[in-house]
Protein backbone atom coordinates (compact mmCIF):
# COMPACT_ATOMS: atom_id res chain seq x y z
CA UNK A 1 0.00 0.00 0.00
CA UNK A 2 1.17 3.50 -0.89
CA UNK A 3 2.02 5.64 1.75
CA UNK A 4 0.26 8.74 2.45
CA UNK A 5 2.15 11.71 1.59
CA UNK A 6 -0.30 14.45 3.04
CA UNK A 7 1.24 16.57 5.08
CA UNK A 8 -0.21 18.17 8.60
CA UNK A 9 -1.50 21.81 7.74
CA UNK A 10 1.10 24.19 9.73
CA UNK A 11 -0.85 25.54 12.79
CA UNK A 12 -1.00 29.78 11.50
CA UNK A 13 0.42 31.87 14.38
CA UNK A 14 -1.85 33.07 17.27
CA UNK A 15 -3.03 36.38 16.62
CA UNK A 16 -2.93 39.84 18.63
CA UNK A 17 -6.33 39.27 20.01
CA UNK A 18 -5.89 35.65 20.70
CA UNK A 19 -2.44 36.14 22.60
CA UNK A 20 -3.15 39.26 24.34
CA UNK A 21 -7.21 37.51 25.50
CA UNK A 22 -4.77 34.38 26.90
CA UNK A 23 -2.77 36.96 28.89
CA UNK A 24 -5.60 38.92 30.19
CA UNK A 25 -7.26 35.85 31.75
CA UNK A 26 -4.18 35.50 33.97
CA UNK A 27 -3.32 39.21 34.38
CA UNK A 28 -6.34 41.54 34.40
CA UNK A 29 -6.33 43.69 36.99
CA UNK A 30 -8.77 44.00 39.50
CA UNK A 31 -10.57 46.89 39.15
CA UNK A 32 -13.97 47.75 41.39
CA UNK A 33 -16.22 48.12 37.87
CA UNK A 34 -15.00 45.30 36.29
CA UNK A 35 -16.18 41.44 36.03
CA UNK A 36 -14.01 38.65 35.54
CA UNK A 37 -12.44 37.45 32.68
CA UNK A 38 -15.09 36.21 30.28
CA UNK A 39 -18.23 37.49 32.01
CA UNK A 40 -20.14 40.68 30.90
CA UNK A 41 -19.94 43.56 33.31
CA UNK A 42 -23.16 45.67 34.93
CA UNK A 43 -23.55 48.17 32.15
CA UNK A 44 -23.98 50.58 35.01
CA UNK A 45 -21.01 50.47 37.05
CA UNK A 46 -19.33 49.99 33.45
CA UNK A 47 -21.00 53.76 32.47
CA UNK A 48 -20.10 55.26 35.37
CA UNK A 49 -16.63 53.77 35.93
CA UNK A 50 -15.88 55.04 32.41
CA UNK A 51 -17.55 58.70 32.56
CA UNK A 52 -15.29 59.10 35.82
CA UNK A 53 -12.17 57.74 34.05
CA UNK A 54 -12.17 60.54 30.90
CA UNK A 55 -9.33 62.66 32.02
CA UNK A 56 -8.73 60.76 35.18
CA UNK A 57 -6.73 58.08 36.71
CA UNK A 58 -7.66 55.03 38.06
CA UNK A 59 -6.14 55.82 41.47
CA UNK A 60 -8.43 59.08 41.80
CA UNK A 61 -11.72 57.30 40.54
CA UNK A 62 -11.88 54.40 42.88
CA UNK A 63 -12.74 55.97 45.97
CA UNK A 64 -15.70 58.31 44.10
CA UNK A 65 -17.15 55.49 41.97
CA UNK A 66 -16.89 53.68 45.65
CA UNK A 67 -19.11 56.45 47.18
CA UNK A 68 -21.48 56.89 44.21
CA UNK A 69 -22.38 53.08 43.89
CA UNK A 70 -22.80 52.80 47.78
CA UNK A 71 -25.15 55.78 47.57
CA UNK A 72 -26.95 55.62 44.42
CA UNK A 73 -26.68 51.57 43.74
CA UNK A 74 -28.52 51.81 40.45
CA UNK A 75 -29.55 54.12 37.38
CA UNK A 76 -33.07 54.59 39.13
CA UNK A 77 -31.62 55.90 42.48
CA UNK A 78 -29.26 58.74 40.83
CA UNK A 79 -31.57 60.05 38.61
CA UNK A 80 -33.80 60.46 41.95
CA UNK A 81 -31.46 62.51 43.60
CA UNK A 82 -30.97 66.10 43.74
CA UNK A 83 -28.47 67.16 41.19
CA UNK A 84 -26.66 69.47 43.64
CA UNK A 85 -26.09 66.19 45.75
CA UNK A 86 -24.23 64.40 42.80
CA UNK A 87 -22.27 67.59 42.54
CA UNK A 88 -21.49 67.91 45.71
CA UNK A 89 -20.22 63.93 45.58
CA UNK A 90 -18.28 64.81 42.87
CA UNK A 91 -16.18 67.71 44.01
CA UNK A 92 -13.04 67.34 44.03
CA UNK A 93 -12.85 65.17 40.70
CA UNK A 94 -12.85 67.62 38.30
CA UNK A 95 -14.26 68.29 34.60
CA UNK A 96 -17.59 68.98 36.45
CA UNK A 97 -20.02 69.05 33.14
CA UNK A 98 -19.39 65.13 33.63
CA UNK A 99 -21.27 65.12 37.16
CA UNK A 100 -24.49 67.43 35.19
CA UNK A 101 -24.35 64.94 32.15
CA UNK A 102 -24.40 62.21 34.53
CA UNK A 103 -27.05 62.86 35.96
CA UNK A 104 -28.73 63.93 32.97
CA UNK A 105 -28.01 60.46 31.53
CA UNK A 106 -29.43 58.78 34.46
CA UNK A 107 -32.87 60.63 34.52
CA UNK A 108 -33.17 60.13 30.16
CA UNK A 109 -31.93 55.78 31.01
CA UNK A 110 -34.93 55.75 34.35
CA UNK A 111 -37.84 58.02 31.96
CA UNK A 112 -37.22 56.70 28.25
CA UNK A 113 -36.02 53.83 28.47
CA UNK A 114 -37.30 51.96 31.38
CA UNK A 115 -34.45 51.88 33.58
CA UNK A 116 -31.86 49.61 31.75
CA UNK A 117 -29.14 50.89 29.09
CA UNK A 118 -28.89 50.72 25.40
CA UNK A 119 -26.90 47.96 24.11
CA UNK A 120 -25.96 49.42 21.36
CA UNK A 121 -23.36 51.88 20.65
CA UNK A 122 -25.89 53.99 18.17
CA UNK A 123 -28.65 53.59 21.07
CA UNK A 124 -25.52 54.95 23.62
CA UNK A 125 -24.67 57.54 21.85
CA UNK A 126 -27.76 59.31 21.98
CA UNK A 127 -27.90 59.37 25.88
CA UNK A 128 -26.16 62.58 27.68
CA UNK A 129 -22.50 62.83 27.57
CA UNK A 130 -21.97 59.63 26.04
CA UNK A 131 -19.51 60.21 23.29
CA UNK A 132 -17.92 57.54 20.85
CA UNK A 133 -14.63 56.65 22.88
CA UNK A 134 -17.69 55.45 26.20
CA UNK A 135 -20.54 54.66 23.84
CA UNK A 136 -17.98 51.67 22.62
CA UNK A 137 -16.65 50.74 25.94
CA UNK A 138 -20.13 50.06 26.98
CA UNK A 139 -21.24 47.92 24.51
CA UNK A 140 -18.19 46.12 24.50
CA UNK A 141 -17.52 45.61 27.94
CA UNK A 142 -21.09 45.15 29.12
CA UNK A 143 -23.18 43.47 26.44
CA UNK A 144 -20.26 41.68 24.33
CA UNK A 145 -20.59 43.75 21.46
CA UNK A 146 -17.79 44.16 18.60
CA UNK A 147 -16.67 47.57 19.53
CA UNK A 148 -12.95 49.16 18.90
CA UNK A 149 -12.71 51.18 21.87
CA UNK A 150 -9.79 53.80 21.48
CA UNK A 151 -8.09 55.19 24.56
CA UNK A 152 -4.65 56.89 25.17
CA UNK A 153 -3.19 53.21 26.70
CA UNK A 154 -4.76 51.91 23.47
CA UNK A 155 -3.58 54.52 20.95
CA UNK A 156 -0.10 53.78 22.23
CA UNK A 157 -0.41 50.35 22.29
CA UNK A 158 -1.35 50.23 18.09
CA UNK A 159 1.04 53.19 17.36
CA UNK A 160 3.52 50.85 18.38
CA UNK A 161 2.16 47.47 16.99
CA UNK A 162 1.99 49.05 13.64
CA UNK A 163 4.93 51.55 13.70
CA UNK A 164 2.61 54.48 13.29
CA UNK A 165 4.85 57.46 12.23
CA UNK A 166 2.84 60.07 11.98
CA UNK A 167 2.43 62.45 15.01
CA UNK A 168 -0.93 62.43 16.92
CA UNK A 169 -3.61 63.56 16.62
CA UNK A 170 -3.28 63.26 12.92
CA UNK A 171 -2.61 59.53 13.42
CA UNK A 172 -5.75 58.96 15.03
CA UNK A 173 -8.01 57.86 12.07
CA UNK A 174 -4.98 55.28 10.90
CA UNK A 175 -5.17 54.34 14.96
CA UNK A 176 -8.66 53.26 14.66
CA UNK A 177 -8.83 51.96 11.85
CA UNK A 178 -5.58 49.40 12.62
CA UNK A 179 -7.19 48.71 16.09
CA UNK A 180 -10.85 47.82 14.44
CA UNK A 181 -8.17 45.45 12.16
CA UNK A 182 -7.26 43.43 15.95
CA UNK A 183 -10.73 43.98 17.45
CA UNK A 184 -12.15 40.25 17.70
CA UNK A 185 -15.53 39.68 17.17
CA UNK A 186 -16.11 37.46 20.40
CA UNK A 187 -14.90 38.83 23.99
CA UNK A 188 -14.46 42.57 22.24
CA UNK A 189 -14.98 43.57 25.76
CA UNK A 190 -12.38 41.43 27.18
CA UNK A 191 -10.15 42.89 24.26
CA UNK A 192 -10.68 46.50 25.04
CA UNK A 193 -9.77 46.07 28.72
CA UNK A 194 -6.69 43.90 27.95
CA UNK A 195 -5.44 46.29 25.49
CA UNK A 196 -6.26 49.35 28.27
CA UNK A 197 -4.31 46.95 30.80
CA UNK A 198 -1.53 46.29 28.24
CA UNK A 199 -0.85 49.90 27.64
CA UNK A 200 -1.33 50.79 31.67
CA UNK A 201 1.28 48.21 33.06
CA UNK A 202 3.54 46.89 30.04
CA UNK A 203 3.66 49.02 27.16
CA UNK A 204 4.11 52.43 29.16
CA UNK A 205 5.07 55.64 28.00
CA UNK A 206 8.49 55.47 29.05
CA UNK A 207 10.72 52.69 29.59
CA UNK A 208 7.88 49.69 27.85
CA UNK A 209 8.63 46.78 29.47
CA UNK A 210 8.89 44.82 25.68
CA UNK A 211 10.12 41.75 27.65
CA UNK A 212 7.16 40.58 29.47
CA UNK A 213 5.16 41.60 26.33
CA UNK A 214 2.48 39.26 25.29
CA UNK A 215 2.37 40.45 21.62
CA UNK A 216 6.20 41.52 21.54
CA UNK A 217 6.86 38.93 18.55
CA UNK A 218 4.02 40.89 16.25
CA UNK A 219 5.05 44.74 17.12
CA UNK A 220 6.60 46.33 14.59
CA UNK A 221 8.17 49.34 16.76
CA UNK A 222 9.51 47.21 19.36
CA UNK A 223 11.26 45.00 15.96
CA UNK A 224 12.90 48.52 14.44
CA UNK A 225 14.06 49.09 18.15
CA UNK A 226 11.71 52.39 17.92
CA UNK A 227 8.91 51.59 20.73
CA UNK A 228 9.87 54.74 22.82
CA UNK A 229 9.82 57.11 19.69
CA UNK A 230 5.78 56.38 19.83
CA UNK A 231 2.84 57.87 19.44
CA UNK A 232 4.95 60.86 18.06
CA UNK A 233 3.15 64.21 18.91
CA UNK A 234 2.47 67.66 17.31
CA UNK A 235 4.23 70.41 18.74
CA UNK A 236 2.23 71.19 22.36
CA UNK A 237 0.43 74.72 22.14
CA UNK A 238 1.66 76.59 25.62
CA UNK A 239 -0.95 77.27 27.69
CA UNK A 240 -1.93 80.97 28.40
CA UNK A 241 -1.96 82.57 31.76
CA UNK A 242 -4.97 83.86 32.96
CA UNK A 243 -5.21 85.34 36.51
CA UNK A 244 -8.21 86.76 39.07
CA UNK A 245 -8.52 86.85 42.61
CA UNK A 246 -10.83 85.34 45.25
CA UNK A 247 -12.58 87.13 48.47
CA UNK A 248 -12.66 85.08 51.88
CA UNK A 249 -14.98 86.21 53.80
CA UNK A 250 -15.82 85.42 57.02
CA UNK A 251 -18.87 86.58 59.80
CA UNK A 252 -18.72 86.81 63.17
CA UNK A 253 -18.94 83.53 64.15
CA UNK A 254 -16.61 82.09 61.67
CA UNK A 255 -18.56 81.03 58.89
CA UNK A 256 -17.39 81.69 55.27
CA UNK A 257 -19.47 83.34 52.26
CA UNK A 258 -19.26 80.27 49.32
CA UNK A 259 -21.71 81.36 46.11
CA UNK A 260 -22.89 78.88 43.43
CA UNK A 261 -21.81 79.35 39.95
CA UNK A 262 -23.70 79.92 37.20
CA UNK A 263 -25.17 76.32 35.69
CA UNK A 264 -23.55 76.71 32.38
CA UNK A 265 -19.66 76.97 31.72
CA UNK A 266 -16.35 75.83 33.45
CA UNK A 267 -17.34 74.45 37.23
CA UNK A 268 -20.55 75.30 35.94
CA UNK A 269 -23.21 74.52 39.36
CA UNK A 270 -20.19 73.95 41.59
CA UNK A 271 -19.57 76.46 44.61
CA UNK A 272 -17.25 78.96 44.90
CA UNK A 273 -15.48 81.18 47.37
CA UNK A 274 -16.37 84.66 45.41
CA UNK A 275 -14.08 85.42 42.78
CA UNK A 276 -13.23 88.06 40.07
CA UNK A 277 -13.10 87.21 36.25
CA UNK A 278 -9.98 85.40 35.07
CA UNK A 279 -8.65 87.01 32.54
CA UNK A 280 -5.14 88.02 31.17
CA UNK A 281 -4.30 91.30 32.86
CA UNK A 282 -2.21 91.57 35.27
CA UNK A 283 -2.77 91.35 38.85
CA UNK A 284 -3.91 95.09 39.99
CA UNK A 285 -5.02 95.28 43.10
CA UNK A 286 -7.92 98.11 43.05
CA UNK A 287 -9.34 96.25 39.89
CA UNK A 288 -9.42 93.20 41.89
CA UNK A 289 -11.10 94.90 44.39
CA UNK A 290 -13.70 96.40 42.34
CA UNK A 291 -15.05 93.06 42.00
CA UNK A 292 -15.07 91.78 46.01
CA UNK A 293 -18.66 91.02 47.22
CA UNK A 294 -18.10 94.60 49.53
CA UNK A 295 -16.06 97.07 50.08
CA UNK A 296 -14.20 96.12 53.07
CA UNK A 297 -10.65 96.26 54.30
CA UNK A 298 -9.66 93.39 52.56
CA UNK A 299 -6.05 91.86 52.94
CA UNK A 300 -3.94 90.45 50.48
CA UNK A 301 -2.96 86.54 51.83
CA UNK A 302 0.64 86.29 50.61
CA UNK A 303 1.24 84.02 47.50
CA UNK A 304 -1.05 82.44 44.86
CA UNK A 305 -3.18 80.29 44.29
CA UNK A 306 -2.01 78.04 40.89
CA UNK A 307 -4.21 75.99 39.38
CA UNK A 308 -4.10 74.39 35.58
CA UNK A 309 -7.06 73.61 33.70
CA UNK A 310 -7.21 72.11 30.20
CA UNK A 311 -6.92 75.15 28.05
CA UNK A 312 -5.51 77.86 30.61
CA UNK A 313 -3.26 78.12 33.70
CA UNK A 314 -4.85 80.08 36.55
CA UNK A 315 -3.07 82.04 39.03
CA UNK A 316 -5.22 83.77 41.75
CA UNK A 317 -4.52 86.21 44.70
CA UNK A 318 -6.47 85.54 48.04
CA UNK A 319 -7.74 88.55 49.94
CA UNK A 320 -9.70 88.25 53.24
CA UNK A 321 -12.14 90.35 55.67
CA UNK A 322 -14.51 89.71 57.96
CA UNK A 323 -17.67 91.22 56.88
CA UNK A 324 -19.59 93.65 59.68
CA UNK A 325 -22.74 93.16 60.38
CA UNK A 326 -24.20 94.95 57.48
CA UNK A 327 -22.44 93.17 54.90
CA UNK A 328 -23.17 90.07 56.45
CA UNK A 329 -26.87 90.54 55.71
CA UNK A 330 -26.09 92.14 52.50
CA UNK A 331 -24.10 89.99 50.46
CA UNK A 332 -25.28 87.81 48.17
CA UNK A 333 -24.23 83.94 48.60
CA UNK A 334 -24.45 81.61 51.52
CA UNK A 335 -22.48 81.30 54.87
CA UNK A 336 -21.35 77.52 55.55
CA UNK A 337 -19.57 76.80 58.97
CA UNK A 338 -16.17 75.74 58.74
CA UNK A 339 -16.79 72.68 59.57
CA UNK A 340 -19.36 72.12 56.73
CA UNK A 341 -17.17 73.15 54.47
CA UNK A 342 -15.76 69.80 53.66
CA UNK A 343 -19.46 68.71 52.60
CA UNK A 344 -19.92 71.79 49.65
CA UNK A 345 -19.51 71.11 46.29
CA UNK A 346 -16.40 73.21 46.00
CA UNK A 347 -14.25 71.78 43.02
CA UNK A 348 -10.25 71.48 43.70
CA UNK A 349 -9.45 74.61 42.24
CA UNK A 350 -11.71 76.49 45.15
CA UNK A 351 -10.46 74.00 48.02
CA UNK A 352 -6.81 74.64 47.10
CA UNK A 353 -8.40 78.92 47.74
CA UNK A 354 -9.80 77.94 50.90
CA UNK A 355 -6.41 76.39 52.33
CA UNK A 356 -4.44 79.39 51.12
CA UNK A 357 -7.01 81.39 52.90
CA UNK A 358 -6.45 79.28 56.09
CA UNK A 359 -3.05 77.75 56.47
CA UNK A 360 -3.47 78.41 60.52
CA UNK A 361 -5.94 75.05 60.33
CA UNK A 362 -3.87 73.43 58.31
CA UNK A 363 -4.72 71.76 54.83
CA UNK A 364 -8.37 70.96 55.04
CA UNK A 365 -8.89 69.28 51.85
CA UNK A 366 -5.34 68.72 51.08
CA UNK A 367 -3.65 69.98 48.16
CA UNK A 368 -4.74 67.74 45.49
CA UNK A 369 -4.70 69.74 42.20
S1 LIG B 1 6.54 44.95 22.33
FE1 LIG B 1 6.93 46.74 23.59
S2 LIG B 1 6.30 48.47 22.35
FE2 LIG B 1 5.43 46.64 21.40
S3 LIG B 1 3.36 46.50 22.26
FE3 LIG B 1 4.71 45.25 23.54
S4 LIG B 1 5.38 46.62 25.21
FE4 LIG B 1 4.53 47.88 23.56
Amino acid sequence: MAKSTTKAKPQAAPSVAERLLAWYDVHARVLPWRSRPGAFADPYAVWLSEIMLQQTTVAAVGPYFRKFLTRWPNVGALAAAPVDDVMREWAGLGYYSRARNLHACAIAVANDHGGVFPDTEEGLRRLPGIGPYTAAAIAAIAFGRRATVVDGNVERVVSRLFRIETPLPASKPEIRAKANTLTPDLRAGDFAQAMMDLGATICTPKRPSCNRCPVSELCDAHAAGVEETLPRRGAKKERPVRRGACFFLTRADGAVLLRKRPAKGLLGGMMEVPTTEWNGAELDKAALLAQAPAKLSWRRVPGLVEHTFTHFHLQLAVFTAEATAKAAKDVDGIWVGVDELSGEALPSLMRKVVDHAMPDLGPLFGRKA
